[in-house]
């Protein structure tokens, strides 16, 4: 079987705890590739202010283009609606061979509201998840695997990156600040923020 990481995230911005961490999986688990696939619509923040999707797309092609095992689709923009990730991940399982075996990456916090994700249940069954971890999420993750069961146990799995200790809030109030924030996403990135005004407000 082969390995596909899917990187699953809002990305708004991607910076280098997404970055480190796609690699640090990439790297453990043997994989072939990682795909980031940047949220268009993303369920659970409906109704919040979240950048538009084509410069979360954009910053996230900046990003990654340095990496020859990384990848970006826009999977979820050509979709309307919520970007259920059953949806993203039946239509990669649909677009490769059947010897491929998807990984669903994402933050640990993301992960401990698994139990309210769309048919979660069958999205466990197609594909398996890795929780990046911050600092004391640890027990959370646990508590979602038993909350899974078998299906939980096997297919439910965590990897500590302390890089994760950045985050795309943080980043965001920063620029609203007016603070720097040299060297905790890519330059390319930056460059993207400031052409395009972004996060000011
Ligand atoms: P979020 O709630 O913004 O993020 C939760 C935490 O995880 C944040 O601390 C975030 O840090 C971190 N994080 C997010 N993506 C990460 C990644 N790929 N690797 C490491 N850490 C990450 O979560 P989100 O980004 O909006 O959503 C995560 C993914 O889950 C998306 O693909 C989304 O579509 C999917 N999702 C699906 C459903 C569903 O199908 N019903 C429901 C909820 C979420 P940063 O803020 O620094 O990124």
């Amino acid at each position: 079987m082969k390995k596909i990481g899917i990187m699953g995230g809002t990305f708004d911005p991607i910076h280098y705890g997404h970055l480190m961490t796609a690699e640090a999986v990439r790297d453990e688990y043997k994989m072939e590739r990682v795909i980031f696939i940047p949220a268009a619509n993303p369920p659970h923040k409906a109704g919040t202010m979240i950048t538009p999707a084509v410069h979360r797309f954009n910053m996230t092609l900046l990003a990654t283009c340095s990496n020859p095992y990384f990848e970006v689709s826009d999977i979820e923009m050509r979709r309307r609606g919520p970007s259920y990730t059953i949806d993203t991940v039946q239509e990669l399982i649909n677009t490769h061979s059947s010897n491929t075996e998807f990984y669903f990456i994402t933050g640990a916090d993301a992960v401990q509201e698994l139990p309210t994700w769309d048919r979660i249940e069958e999205l466990l069954s197609i594909c398996q998840f890795i929780a990046a971890t911050r600092q004391g999420c640890i027990p959370d993750v646990d508590a979602i695997k038993k909350h899974f069961g078998t299906l939980g146990e096997k297919r439910i799995h965590r990897l500590a990156t302390p890089e994760l200790e950045i985050s795309s809030t943080n980043i965001r109030n920063r620029l609203k600040k007016g603070y720097s924030i040299k060297y905790i996403l890519p330059e390319s990135v930056e460059q993207y923020i400031r052409k395009e005004h972004l996060y000011l407000t």
